[in-house]
């Protein structure tokens, strides 16, 4: 908080600091604020996405107006309505403690006459997309003729949107003393073009490399057919049962098609693109800022910009067409201190591509393997088991607990926990028992006759205690005094990790594991069935036997007929059972339908031929 005031913020503003949270500023936040509080200069500020620029620009301008005016005096230009609620939401945060602040987003798709009344009323900061603005400039329902500051945020984007027109013509009304602030995460040349004609030499901040994206994202592609991508990323769903993601396409129309899939096989999925209405994408990103969404698939333009913390993922389900692209998609993830991991999902004719991207962002990429049919299992089951051991005992069920105490009266714990077990992952274990490896051939990195002799651990410590992959490889290596490549394969989840050792490890391993404790807690350790990628099972379409078959998908077809396409909000309403099951896992509330009923439904894979269907038990 010192920290905070240190820069030259008054007390209010550090109140509302306080009460977000905001511990220290993070770079960008330390470099502008103070330039921007003691002098009236333009600035150009290069951050990449979730380094807080909104309160690079914000503090300073809230503590600059004048709240017991009511002319407007500051203008923020922001690419889309999302991001222009979002700001304003964030001003008004930052704000709380300012009695008299008004701050107006202005967008378009809404009602300009209500907009127009808000003006009206006094605001001291109007926050707009930039075609509304211009619009409504031109009806006189807005006056910026006396606006001190102006901010350009994500200005890489409104000129990628074809803004550049509309700023232009919006700066011509307001004053040429006033400053402006523009904030980018890249410099294209359209950006310095800007820069030049509409500032005075301003100062110029960067933060870290141009286009590098953030420390806090690691980033790993996944070599798959390109028929298979679908199919790939439904198993990275199913391998992080927890995701809370963006899936990114590169279409529209792609957009909307991943997301009516996903929703087919019971995954809590939504779209986000520039075809439906603002109303919709309004429902959409409030469900997933709820957390009822856990994938939400987007178009570039649609989720630029967004905020919304601890996603733990970014997909790229195709690659973007331009490479700078890709920054800001995986930095929708790994924000505000939190790590993260951006994936992309390959064919082969694509790969160069990781390697350009590689050079743009100044991180190698980790190869990594879609994860195998018993892989997915394993995770699953101790999802579930972690699970059971982590809800609360609803006391509600009390008065039936006789009853079924009788009838479960002869089985021991262990018998009940098999029964559970196989209650729930029968059918599941028989779909993923045979389905097939994804990965293609030629790049792995381990060929069928090393696999064989290769050992893969389940252990049960993950990145709750702190590990990461290579945070455990080390300390795998240490504790077992094994050479550099011994240990390998490593893959760390929450609360749990797997590993490879080659076969003649195998004793050692168990042997000191035998006994282990870490921090006080005992360590568990178990071969694992599964070698660490999928050895490729031929037949390769378990999953048809179970599922629905091709009539089954009459309902499916009710529900296009109703022709509410894309509207999510409507959709999301007979889904209601999928999403008690994810709010149950983030923790939440407690009369949801047990969560592995949830999960085990939901994990169910696509058939890889067309036509069976794909979700089990969807009615039950
Ligand atoms: P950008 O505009 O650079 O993409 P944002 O301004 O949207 O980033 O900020 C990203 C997230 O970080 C937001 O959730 C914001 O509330 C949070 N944040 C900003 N500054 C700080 C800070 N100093 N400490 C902690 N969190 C912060
Ligand atoms: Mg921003």
């Amino acid at each position: 908080m010192t920290a905070f005031k240190a820069l030259g913020l008054e007390e209010h503003l550090l109140k509302a600091i306080a009460d977000m949270g905001f511990e220290t500023p993070s770079e960008v936040q330390e470099k502008a604020i103070p330039i921007l509080l003691e002098r009236e200069t333009d600035m150009v500020s290069l951050a990449q996405t979730g380094t807080g620029k909104t309160a690079a620009f914000g503090f300073p301008m809230l503590q600059k107006i004048d709240v017991n005016s009511r002319t407007t005096q500051g203008l923020i230009l922001s690419p889309t309505r999302e991001l222009c609620l979002q700001i304003t939401n964030e001003m008004i945060a930052y704000g709380k403690y300012m009695p008299g602040l008004n701050v107006t987003a202005i967008y378009g798709g809404a009602s300009i006459t209500d907009q127009a009344k808000q003006i009206k009323k006094g605001s001291q900061i109007i926050v707009a997309t930039p075609g509304r603005m211009k619009d409504m400039i031109g009806r006189g329902l807005v006056d910026i003729s006396k606006i001190e500051y102006c901010v350009l945020d994500e200005a890489d984007e409104m000129l990628n949107m074809g803004f550049y027109e509309d700023i232009t013509d919006i700066l011509s009304h307001s004053p040429k003393d006033k400053s402006t602030w523009l904030f980018s995460a890249t410099m294209p040349k359209e950006v310095s073009t800007i820069a030049k004609k509409f500032m005075h030499t301003p100062v110029e901040i960067t933060v870290g490399t141009k286009n590098v994206g953030s420390d806090q994202v690691s980033h790993e592609y996944y070599l798959v057919n390109a028929r298979d991508r679908y199919n790939a990323l439904k198993r990275l769903a199913d391998a992080n049962p927890d995701i809370f993601s963006v899936v990114f396409c590169r279409t529209k129309r792609d957009t909307q098609k991943v997301a009516e899939q996903l929703i087919e096989d019971g995954y809590n999925a939504a779209a986000l693109h520039g075809d439906l209405s603002q109303n919709q994408r309004d429902l959409v990103m409030k469900s997933f800022r709820a957390r009822q969404i856990q994938m939400l698939v987007a178009t570039d333009v649609a989720a630029r910009g967004i905020d919304v913390d601890d996603i733990t993922h970014v997909i790229n389900y195709q690659l973007p067409d331009e490479i700078e692209t890709y920054t800001h998609r995986s930095g929708r993830t790994g924000r505000a201190g939190k790590t993260g991991i951006s994936m992309v999902i390959v064919s082969k004719s694509e790969v160069r591509k990781i390697h350009t991207i590689e050079k743009m962002i100044q991180k190698k990429f980790i190869a990594k393997e879609i994860p195998s049919g018993m892989e997915i299992c394993e995770v699953q089951m101790f999802h579930l088991a972690n699970s059971i051991k982590d809800t609360a005992i609803n006391h509600e069920i009390d008065p039936y607990l006789p009853n079924i105490n009788e009838v479960l009266a002869d089985f021991s714990k262990e018998e009940l926990i098999k029964k559970v077990f196989s209650v729930e992952f029968t059918r599941f274990l028989n779909y993923y028992k045979n389905s097939k490896d994804l990965n293609i051939s030629g790049d792995r990195k381990f060929s069928d006759e090393e696999a064989k002799d290769s050992t893969r651990y389940f252990i049960n410590i993950g990145n709750k205690d702190d590990f990461d992959w290579m945070s455990l490889k080390d300390f795998l290596r240490d504790l077992l005094q094994l050479g550099k490549d011994d240990v390998y394969k490593v893959d760390v989840k929450d609360s749990f990790s797997f590993f490879n050792t080659d076969t003649t490890h195998e004793e050692l391993v168990m042997g000191i594991f035998k006994d282990f404790k870490l921090d006080g807690r005992q360590i568990n350790i178990e071969i694992s069935k599964d070698t660490g990628r999928s050895k490729g099972k031929s037949s390769g379409g378990a999953g048809r036997d179970r599922g629905r078959r091709r009539g089954d998908r009459n309902d499916r077809g009710d529900r296009n007929d109703r022709g509410d396409r894309g509207d999510r909000g409507d959709r999301g309403g007979d889904r209601g059972e999928r999403r008690g099951s994810f709010k149950k896992r983030s923790g939440s509330s407690s009369n949801d339908k047990p969560s592995f009923k949830g999960k085990s439904r939901r994990t169910n894979e696509r058939p890889e031929t067309k036509g069976t269907g794909g979700r089990r038990r969807r009615n039950g």
